[in-house]
């Protein structure tokens, strides 16, 4: 059992195809060494790239239904159910802590989203630790993206797992499909580093800024939902809290599967 005043990890999840949720390979293979080093969590609050809203919004259901929000992939993938249970009481929890904020407790809209649940297959099979999932608001500043991250991060502190689910360089139509091992994108390597570099060195504020990178930037993140989990993940994290970088690189040229872990 975890002492009770035990700080949780926080972890950013590079998850990449949804092909991932069934597959067996060296990434889904860290994601499982992940969830097997990490105490074990009462509650995980997942922050993913696939859900977008005008507002915040939190999943408060006890049972959040498996999405399946995607086009053309096997059947196998569709099958594929997450039954983990929801947690009514953190969703309040999280109302409360985001005040002001008006935070829309979603009671039979959203459910689990494959960025969340394609990791947690792996991280957590077992499907028996609630799960909440946080919404994006499409018109919030990176900033404050952060600060939202600030004012979960006391939940750490009772027992949480925050998570964040996306890609730090994710460019599809520029991926080179004929195989996961085609050289990067120098755009997409040097985007890839500027932010690996910051957050090693603990430099929330390069991260917020990622824009200031300028082509690159466009380049790594065209559409910016899956870079903005990251933010919200910074700003839970503890001053100089150490990092640990699992799956540094790139796949397919312009997508980086890095994942990472805080504290711990
Ligand atoms: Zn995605």
């Amino acid at each position: 059992m975890n002492k009770p005043a035990q700080r949780m990890p926080l972890v950013f999840f590079g998850h990449g195809s949804p092909m991932n949720a069934i597959d067996d390979n060296a990434v889904t293979r860290d994601w499982q060494a992940i969830g097997r080093q990490l105490p074990r969590p009462r509650a995980i609050l997942c922050v993913s790239a696939h859900w977008l809203t005008r507002g915040t919004a939190v999943t408060a259901m006890p049972a959040p239904k498996t999405i399946h929000d995607f086009g053309a992939f096997p059947q196998a993938l569709f099958d594929v159910r997450y039954p983990a249970p929801g947690d009514p009481a953190l969703a309040e929890r999280i109302h409360t802590l985001l005040a002001p904020l008006p935070v829309t407790l979603d009671q039979n809209n959203w459910g689990l989203d494959h960025g969340c649940w394609s990791v947690l297959v792996h991280a957590y099979a077992a499907a028996d630790i609630p799960v909440v999932q946080l919404s994006m608001d499409v018109d919030l500043r990176p900033a404050q993206r952060f600060e939202l991250g600030q004012r979960l991060a006391a939940l750490r502190e009772e027992g949480v797992l925050i998570i964040g689910t996306g890609n730090i360089v994710h460019n599809l139509p520029r991926m080179d499909w004929s195989s996961p091992d085609s050289p990067p994108y120098p755009w997409a390597k040097r985007f890839h580093d500027y932010i690996c570099t910051a957050v090693r060195e603990d430099r929330p504020q390069h991260v917020i800024e990622f824009a200031s990178q300028g082509e690159d930037a466009r380049l790594a993140a065209p559409t910016p939902d899956h870079f903005w989990p990251l933010l919200y993940i910074l700003g839970a994290r503890a001053p100089s809290e150490p990092v640990r970088l699992e799956s540094d690189y790139l796949q397919h040229s312009s997508l980086s599967m890095v994942s990472m872990v805080f504290g711990g």
